[in-house]
């Protein structure tokens, strides 16, 4: 069984980002980028499946600049055994991404595709789900546990006050959650064994894919600086400052 992980790079979680002065966009000039944190969940999760028997080959595959290469590299080292680069400087959104994944599901017949519930740097969630409709399959998302037997997946979702268990029939689609597992640590030679990985390169149009944006972003801006706050000295002070100065009670 062929298993397809896409995977995004974006900027480094730990980056503050800062706002462009004209607030067209985030400032991505001399940022660290890494692998969005829910697609390693992803490519862990893969592995788990290939290491217990269950996946044969596990492919990743990202759409963007020339530097996505590196994503794809770390997603080989931690066990991807192949990578497409869809290769493009156009900005990409959901959508684009979400058709360029159903070319290449399409090519290459996977019986199950695991992304990340969200890219951080866009927060869309949104690829998972316009997948599985471009696709016609089934998807389960938010995945805190995932098993797979014969031609069929059952995964357990992170809801709202609790989980759910659904039961799919593959192919289907899984988005990940922060506790479906956690990630591991790549090592030095698993980075070098990584290298020697095949990686293809294909554009947008070898997959007869128009990627143009639908969506405009007409601002950007920073949230509002936090003030400052205040000790008080009694429960008193703070009932009656919550009561009469922040009126939250
Ligand atoms: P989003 O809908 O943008 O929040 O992204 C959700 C998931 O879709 C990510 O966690 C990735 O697994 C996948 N994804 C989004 N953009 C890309 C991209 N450019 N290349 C590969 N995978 C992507």
């Amino acid at each position: 069984m062929k298993v397809l992980v896409p995977v995004k790079r974006v900027v480094d979680y730990n980056v503050k980002v800062r706002v462009k002065s004209d607030g067209t966009g985030v400032d991505i000039a001399n940022v660290k980028m890494s692998m969005n944190p829910f697609d390693e969940i992803a490519v862990e999760e893969a592995t788990r499946l290939k290491e217990g028997g269950k996946v044969t080959e596990i492919i990743a595959v990202s759409a963007g600049p020339t530097q996505s290469q590196e994503t794809l590299r770390t997603a080989m080292a931690i066990g991807a055994d192949r990578g497409i680069l869809v290769e493009t400087a156009e900005e990409l959104q959901p959508l684009a991404v979400a058709k360029l994944l159903k070319a290449v599901a399409d090519k290459e017949q996977p019986q199950l595709i695991i992304l990340g519930k969200q890219a951080i740097d866009d927060d869309c969630n949104q690829t998972g789900q316009m997948l599985a409709a471009l696709l016609g399959w089934p998807q389960a998302t938010f995945a805190s546990k995932v098993t797979v037997e014969g031609d069929k997946a059952t995964v357990t979702r992170e809801v709202d006050g609790g989980l759910e268990t659904v039961a799919l029939q593959l192919p289907a689609i899984v988005t990940t959650d922060l506790r479906l597992n956690e990630p591991r640590y790549v090592t030095l030679p698993n980075i070098m064994k990584a290298k020697k990985k095949p990686l293809e390169n294909v554009k947008p149009a070898d997959l007869g894919v128009d990627v143009t944006p639908r969506l405009k972003t007409l601002k950007v801006a920073e949230p509002p600086k936090r003030s400052a706050g205040i000790v008080v000295k009694t429960v008193d002070e703070l009932v009656s400052k919550l009561k009469n100065e922040a009126k939250v009670i």
